[in-house]
Parts: C-alpha cells; structure tokens; sequence
C-alpha cells in the first residue's frame, strides 16, 4: 500500500491550467459582512474545467502506466466527474465508458438529455443509463467483465475519482493555495468545500493544517466524515502526509436540501447572488449547496478571519435545471 502510494504521488499527467486563480471577492464580501476569497478551480481549463481534472491527472497517469485501453468510471446523469474522465480518456486516446445512474428523480428533460450529457456525446463517450435504485456495483462489475472478454484492458475509475490516487491533486492544490496565500499574506482561518464523493475534501485535509469545512451534498455528517476520514488514514501513512494524521475532520450536512441533485432555495439564493454580485456561476448540485452553506455559517457568525471557499466547478450543469433557475 505504502509502495503503491509512493509510486502514483511520483506519476502525474498533465491536464489542467495551474495554478487557477486566487480572488478577494469584494462585494459578495460586502454582502455578507465576512472576509471571501474564492480558489477558481472551476477554472482547471481542460473540457469545461473543474475540481476532477487535479485528480484525473494522477488516476489517467496510473492507467496509462498499466497500459489500459478503456476507462470506466460511474456517477450520476449530470456527473461532472464523469464528463472530465471521458475529456481525459479522449484527449490520451483511450475508450470512455460511463456508467450513469439516474438517481436524481422528478428533473427536467434536459436533466435527462442535456447539460454534461451533451458534452459527454462530444467527447465520444459511451454511456450506459441505470435506472434509480438498481444494484450499481453489479452492473458495472458485468460490464467491466464484458469488456475484458472483448480483449479490452480496463481501468475503472472509483465514482469521483475518490480514492488516494485522485485525492493526490488536492493534496497538490492545498499546497499550490498556500504559497498563493504566502504572497498575499494571508492567514485563512477555514477552507469550504463542497464535498460529495469524499476525496476533494481528503486531498486539501491530506495537503493544508488550514481547517477544511466540507459541505455535503448527499450523505448523512457521519457517513462523509468516515469516507474522508479512510482516505485521510490511509494517506497519512505517506512520509510526505505524516503530519495529516490527527487532523480534524469537519462536516456540515445541514445543506443537502431533499437529496442529491434536488434544488433547493437555498442553493438558488446562492447561485443568483454570487452570479449577480461577482459574475461568477455556481452549479445547482455542488457549489451552489457549498455556498448556501457559507452564507448560513456568515449568518450564524461563524466566518471570523479570512475564508476561501473552493470553487470546484459544475458550470455545465446549470442548464439541466432550466425549470428552476
Ligand atoms: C465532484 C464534485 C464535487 C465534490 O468533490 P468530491 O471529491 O466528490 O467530494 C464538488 N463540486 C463539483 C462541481 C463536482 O463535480
């Protein structure tokens, strides 16, 4: 495991445009009463940008090294992550296959069609549709087999790119924020993240002693602070990583709203007040919950000291919720 480790921390593609921005943002700043500053991981460049580039850049370099010819990967219909693997897999020349559940109930038809959909038909990606509540693991455990026996070699990518492997490229964006923080000398009391699939969050706990605050958009506080909590373990067994090993693990699971992908009004306030004030764009399933629960700690009084919140991206699927945006 150590070795293992060791070997994909030395091996590393290069796909994103670093290091992303680092911005004061004034008059959400002003709105808030609170001192905001955004790390622009949304702009990571490569196919629409955002935060699975870092870890798809350690994930493709491992499946390349083992000479793979076809990546797979699962998500929801509106997986960003999904999206950035099948850019990856098209950009080295590699097969993408994306196994997409439709978890997400009652949404649009361009939910259903649109939005990171249409871009993975861009990419020459291969999508197979689940339907809600069918047994995932199994299906895509079926497929794997039926590609291997077709004589493809296989590489499957966990949902979110959230193993150690992936969670490398936030241990390298906690690293490359603080010398951006150096040159401005700035002393950040807390990052704020969305956190979904675990390893975005583990990578910055893995790479920064800065207080992470990990916003949920799925799972119970419990069940997120376990996963990042394994891969926090298991990192911290590194050299590089030993000083990872007692660091807090934080959780807010007050923002999920009525489940994974479902809009909530608070996620709406946030994406049309950031959009409106700074002329960023927020998505309604990651950042949008991330930044709905920026707002509720600003108001609670909780945000004394500097705060930069990790923007990670989504964009695309801001057009699969027309209905309520
Ligand atoms: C995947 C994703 C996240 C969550 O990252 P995890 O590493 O899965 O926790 C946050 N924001 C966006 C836009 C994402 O696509």
């Amino acid at each position: 495991m150590r070795d293992q480790g060791q070997k994909a921390a030395q091996t590393r593609l290069t796909l994103a445009e670093l290091p992303t921005p680092l911005e004061y943002l004034e008059r959400l700043s002003d709105h808030l009463g609170c001192e905001i500053w955004m790390k622009r991981d949304d702009l990571t460049g490569f196919a629409g940008g955002g935060n699975k580039v870092r870890k798809l850049e350690y994930l493709m370099a491992e499946a390349v090294a083992q000479g793979a010819d076809t990546i797979v990967t699962s998500g929801a219909l509106q997986s960003n992550h999904a999206r950035q693997t099948a850019a990856a897999a098209a950009k080295l020349g590699l097969k993408s296959v994306l196994v997409l559940t439709e978890a997400v109930t009652g949404r649009s038809a361009a939910y259903e069609n649109g939005g990171n959909l249409a871009l993975d038909r861009l990419l020459g990606a291969e999508v197979i549709r689940l339907l809600h509540g069918s047994d995932s693991v199994g299906e895509q455990e079926a497929i794997v087999a039926g590609l291997t026996d077709a004589g493809r070699s296989v590489y499957v990518i966990p949902t979110g790119g959230s193993n150690l492997t992936g969670a490398l490229g936030y241990a390298n964006a906690a690293e490359e924020l603080e010398v951006q923080l150096t040159e401005r000398n700035l002393a950040p009391a807390r990052i704020v993240t969305a956190s979904g699939s675990s390893g975005t969050q583990a990578g910055l706990i893995l790479g920064t002693d800065i207080p992470v605050l990990g916003i949920s958009v799925s799972s119970s506080e419990a069940e997120l602070a376990a996963k990042v909590g394994a891969i926090v373990t298991e990192g911290a067994k590194l050299a590089r990583f030993a000083g990872a090993a007692d660091r807090a693990i934080t959780v807010d699971d007050r923002f999920v709203g009525a489940g994974y992908g479902q809009p909530s009004d608070a996620m709406l306030e946030a994406l049309h007040t950031v959009g409106s004030l700074e002329a960023i764009f927020l998505d309604p399933v990651y950042t949008g919950k991330a930044m709905a629960g920026l707002f509720a700690h600003a108001r609670e009084g909780r945000l004394t000291g500097p705060t930069v919140f990790l923007h990670t991206g989504g964009m695309p699927a801001i057009f699969a919720y027309d209905d309520v945006i």
